[in-house]
């Protein structure tokens, strides 16, 4: 049985870190603050950083502002007090023979009785000074007299992320001593050695190596990857400046092995247990909806929906992310794919994340299915609406009358918010569950709907491009389409990036668009707060947007309106009686009227790449040419040329990779999406290669046990 190297059954590497000698009470929980309970926590705790002891920087050679290391003997040390003793310095001078260092901690008094004239003392940090030299704050080290200087010194040493109280030679020492002992006992966990080319590693003796075969010689030779025991050794006595970065890769390895694993696993849990229901349909629906619809399907949403019918044509429930960017059209591919379940007589469930956009989905499914004969639900917190009701604007369907059970054996077509995965909600024969924009959703959640049903089939659809590399971590369950095209016809958008001392042009440029029947949305970040930064707030923005834009109409929409307000504004909006939508990010999601052509955004520098992408697809759904001004009075480079990104493309796949390599991923997914394993040693800005080389050996791993 293959395991994770999490779970090794009763490997000695499990023992908690207080059977360690010389670990006791206290250490053990001073360890524990670091999240190293087993000794192979305390064997892959990373260094944080290195430094080459080999051969120290003379104090005379220190430069300004250059971290350095240095070392060098006490020669004078004391506090100075001053403000009546409130206030201190602890200095250290240190002398080499070259020159002498002076090293400062600030009201930090107690230092000095680490210290004694005659240390040998190891010095890591930034000379703020030359005359004299000094640094404040340095690290420091005392060298002890004692054999185990070879251990902290003359090599590339590791300097340990610590904790209060815990020393970082002891733990240096500790680490030694337990390797020396553990180093036998660290396995390979994938049972057979990994080969690596150059700084990437690639899988020997199946397809991926004869792929990877130089046809050309220019490819770097393949060496071999080392083992586990030999990286975690690499890990900690690095012998070259490389070494470290060789050991983290191939830990950050085993890390996605173990995790590709667990996702091929529930896969194939899942593939034992579950049998679909048969929703492939007939086409009896589809084809008059097609022809009623107005337009052509593009040929990739075409392509999608064949890939969907095979799959829920299958054996196998569907379990498939669709991604297309904004205004690619996924909302009718989802109505497609709604179709061939009721045709095959089951139940559809669409969740979409807002209220807003449950609302609007509900719209146009009603418009679309109406001549079909088919009725359709929506069910929110503020709203419920049975077979053959219309929306009523408030709470009153919901205390009047609840649902009325539909026909037995009627399938139904149910739109709505996360009312639908809440205990009291039930639909008979649910045949295929989608979930719109689902990365505003957690994994519990898409769980949570699926149990609605037996083995339903799954559409997850998102617009936020999401990397290749993290798409395998994070949806490594799911087959993947992808709407690569945006509907023909669509006007193209423009993208500025301005400083708010333009703005008197700009609201010119918008007012002359207003003049020509056109509608505009205007986005500040935050409602009813100002933040550091002079976040305007978009409140308090409403009078003033009234006043420089009349005689054209402002309406306001921001997340604490109710929903009822909230509709009455969007009514009013979509029905052109006001022309500008001042409002929060809450429009970031689905929000489809083809009118307006212009999106403001204000103090855009507080806003991700991603969501600003997102912000942005809100407009250029017509045929017009539309306009998006990115408002930023950061003036940094970094963030320009962020802003820049969006000026130079659309293409959304670029944007979110520029997003992931500046932010990291949590930023690029948002707050929602739990499920995210830490990973010690893997990177998913970095590591795309190894993530894909993973997951082909843990479906590799898995196809040798059988
Ligand atoms: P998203 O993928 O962002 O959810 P939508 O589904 O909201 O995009 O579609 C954006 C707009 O494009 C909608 O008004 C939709 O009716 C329209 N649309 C979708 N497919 C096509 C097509 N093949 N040709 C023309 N318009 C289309
Ligand atoms: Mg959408």
């Amino acid at each position: 049985m293959i395991t994770a190297p999490e779970n090794p059954s009763a490997s000695p590497l499990a023992k908690p870190v207080a059977t360690i000698r010389g670990v006791g009470p206290e250490r053990a929980a001073q360890l524990a603050r670091l999240k190293i309970a087993t000794i192979e926590d305390l064997l892959l705790h990373r260094p944080r950083r290195y430094e080459d002891r080999r051969q120290f920087r003379p104090i005379a050679a220190l430069q300004l502002d250059e971290p350095a290391t240095t070392h060098g003997t006490v020669v004078a040390l004391g506090v100075k007090r001053f403000r009546h003793g409130q206030k201190s310095v602890f200095e250290l001078i240190l002398d080499d023979g070259t020159a002498r260092l002076h090293c400062r901690w600030w009201n930090l008094p107690f230092m000095e009785k680490y210290f004694e004239v005659g240390d040998e003392v190891v010095v890591f940090g930034k000379p703020l000074l030359l005359k004299p030299r000094t640094i404040d704050h340095p690290e420091t080290e005392v060298v002890e007299n004692g054999e185990e200087n070879f251990i902290h010194l003359n090599r590339i040493t590791p300097v340990y992320p610590l904790t209060e109280g815990l020393p970082q030679r002891w733990l240096r020492s500790l680490i030694w001593r337990t390797l020396q002992d553990a180093e036998p006992n660290i396995s390979e966990p994938w049972l057979e050695p990994l080969q690596v080319t150059g700084c990437g590693l690639k899988v020997e003796g199946n397809r991926v190596a004869e792929s990877a075969k130089p046809s050309t010689s220019n490819l770097q030779p393949l060496t071999r990857v080392p083992s586990r025991s030999n990286a975690i050794h690499m890990l900690h006595f690095p012998e070259a400046p490389n070494d470290p970065e060789i050991a983290r890769r191939r830990l950050a390895l085993d890390e996605f092995i173990g995790l590709q694993l667990r996702i091929q696993l529930r896969r194939r849990k899942f593939e034992a247990a579950a049998q679909a229901l048969p929703c492939g349909g007939d086409n009896h629906l589809i084809k008059p909806f097609l022809a009623s619809l107005g337009f052509q399907l593009t040929a990739a949403q075409t392509g999608v929906l064949r890939e969907i019918r095979a799959d829920m044509r299958a054996p196998l429930p569907m379990r498939r992310l669709l991604q297309g960017d904004v205004g690619s059209g996924k909302t009718v591919v989802a109505a497609c794919s709604a179709l061939m379940a009721l045709e095959s007589g089951y139940s559809v469930a669409l969740m979409a994340p807002t209220e807003i956009l449950a609302e609007q989905h509900f719209r146009n499914f009603q418009r679309w299915f109406e001549p079909l004969s088919l009725c359709v639900e929506l069910q929110t917190g503020s709203h419920r609406t049975g077979p053959l009701r219309s929306t009523k604007p408030n709470g009153q369907a919901r205390q009047n009358a609840p649902a009325p059970l539909s026909p037995a054996r009627t399938p139904r077509l149910i739109i709505g918010t996360h009312a639908l995965i809440q205990p009291d909600f039930e639909i008979d024969r649910l045949g295929l569950a989608i979930i719109d924009e689902q990365h505003k959703f957690g994994v519990a959640q898409r769980e949570q709907l699926l149990r609605k049903g037996r083995y339903p089939h799954l559409l997850v659809m998102t617009a936020t491009p999401i990397p290749r590399t993290l798409g395998l971590t994070l949806y490594g369950d799911l087959d993947v389409s992808v709407i690569d095209q945006l509907p023909p016809g669509r006007g193209r958008i423009k993208t500025f990036v301005r400083s708010p001392d333009q703005l008197p042009k700009v609201w010119t440029f918008v007012r002359e668009q207003l003049a020509q029947g056109r509608q505009a949305y205007v986005v500040y970040p935050r409602v009813e707060e100002a933040g550091p930064g002079g976040v305007k707030a978009v409140t308090r923005e409403l009078a003033n947007l009234e006043r420089i834009l009349a005689p054209f109409r402002v309406a306001l929409l921001h997340g604490r309106m109710k929903a009822a307000e909230k509709e009455k504004t969007l009514a009013a909006f979509r029905a052109n009686a006001a022309q500008i939508l001042l409002t929060t990010s809450l429009i970031e999601v689905g929000l489809d009227m083809s009118n307006a052509t212009i999106m403001l955004i204000e103090n855009a520098e507080q806003f991700g790449l991603a969501q600003l992408h997102q912000l942005r697809g809100r407009i250029g759904r017509g045929s017009r040419q539309s306009c998006c001004i990115l408002v930023s009075s950061a003036d940094g480079d970094e963030a320009r040329n962020r802003l820049g990104t969006l000026e130079e493309t659309t293409d959304g796949f670029r944007i979110a990779e520029a997003d992931l390599k500046m932010r990291g991923p949590g930023e690029l997914l948002g707050p929602q999406q739990s499920g995210m394993p830490d990973f010690r040693f893997g990177d998913l800005r970095s590591d795309g290669d190894l993530i894909q080389t993973a997951r082909e050996q843990a479906i590799r791993l898995l196809s040798r046990q059988q």
